[in-house]
């Protein structure tokens, strides 16, 4: 394992280090600009902040990985109230959800979490929201697409999620490209036999990505907070003849707060991608663990703007 990746993992274990980050002054104030907060009531009032501020919101649920059958179904039920809520709050019209299907049971069995996102989904229907469901490391991607493909078929509208960094991703992206895929560079330490490893390929590959999703006749969402590939897919976006309301730029919540404001000042579809909950702690070291280059971006968030 890369040893900045082992550090990390094995400082952010200790018990100490977590009381420590969980209630140091400043930790608090970095989870805060990066986590709504625990609870659906906090997410509720995060999205209503940025709602009237112009954005829209994919509300993400923290906790992966469940190898537990119950803990999967105490996400489908935060889901549930969390959509029931939007709803009854009138931002449904502003709002969606984003779901890792880890932490809908998708490592006891592709069928649960299949089940289980599939409820989420209609719930979502109903409320008039739509679902997408998050891409975790590529040992995952085939189940997912597989899943995903299960749901497109009674919701089409079903949002998917694709990595840059991945070699196979320019063929999911033909594949995909008449429907809802959100583009990202990806975030999982991934070998180079499936993945780009040079920061400049991923880059190469996110624009040929874009490209083949904006010919593409469904709705890409640009998953990027990085200023050059921002500027290239509003040019490449106006190439292909692409209206503002064809496409939308997602970004994450504290993440370049300015920006997301001016892109939507432009008139431009600018979503927020807005985490919660108690397992929040987990959420920032595995991003941190996860991929050194996170650490940087992180840290270089709380001073830039
Ligand atoms: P980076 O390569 O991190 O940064 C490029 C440049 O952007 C930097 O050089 C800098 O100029 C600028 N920049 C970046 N961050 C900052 C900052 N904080 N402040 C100022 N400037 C900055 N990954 C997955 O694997 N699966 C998913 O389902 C997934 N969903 C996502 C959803 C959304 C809405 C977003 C925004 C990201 C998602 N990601 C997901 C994470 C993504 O894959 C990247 O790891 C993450 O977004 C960092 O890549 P980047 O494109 O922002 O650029």
């Amino acid at each position: 394992m890369n040893p900045v990746r082992s550090l990390i993992l094995a400082a952010a274990d200790h018990d100490a280090v977590r009381r420590a980050v969980a209630t140091a002054p400043v930790s608090r104030r970095v989870v805060r600009r990066f986590v709504a907060g625990e609870t659906v009531a906090e997410a509720i009032d995060a999205t209503a902040h940025l709602v009237e501020h112009g954005l829209r919101v994919t509300l993400d649920h923290l906790g992966e990985d469940t190898a537990d059958r119950r803990a999967a179904e105490r996400t489908v039920q935060t889901y549930l109230a969390l959509l029931d809520q939007l709803h009854d709050t009138g931002l449904a019209v502003d709002a969606e959800v984003s779901v890792k299907l880890s932490a809908v049971g998708q490592a006891l069995s592709e069928r649960l979490a299949l089940t289980n996102a599939s409820r989420i989904c209609a719930a979502a229907e109903q409320g008039g929201m739509t679902v997408t469901v998050d891409m975790e490391d590529h040992t995952t991607t085939d189940s997912t697409l597989r899943v995903l493909a299960e749901l497109r078929r009674t919701w089409p509208s079903t949002g998917a999620v694709l990595q840059a960094y991945l070699r196979r991703t320019l063929d999911d992206c033909h594949e995909l490209a008449g429907s809802r895929v959100r583009l990202c560079k990806g975030a999982y330490a991934e070998p180079a036999s499936v993945a780009f490893t040079d920061p400049h390929e991923v880059d190469l590959n996110y624009v040929r990505c874009a490209n083949a999703l904006l010919a593409g006749g469904g709705y890409p969402m640009f998953a990027t907070h990085d200023p050059r590939l921002v500027e290239i897919v509003a040019e490449r976006a106006r190439w292909h003849g692409k209206a503002p309301e064809d496409f939308e730029y997602q970004m994450l919540y504290g993440v370049r707060p300015a920006e997301q404001a001016r892109l939507a000042a432009e008139g431009h579809v600018v979503r927020v991608y807005v985490p919660f909950g108690e397992q929040w702690y987990g959420y920032l070291t595995r991003r941190l663990a996860e991929r050194p280059a996170n650490a940087a971006f992180f840290l270089r968030s709380l001073v830039s703007r």
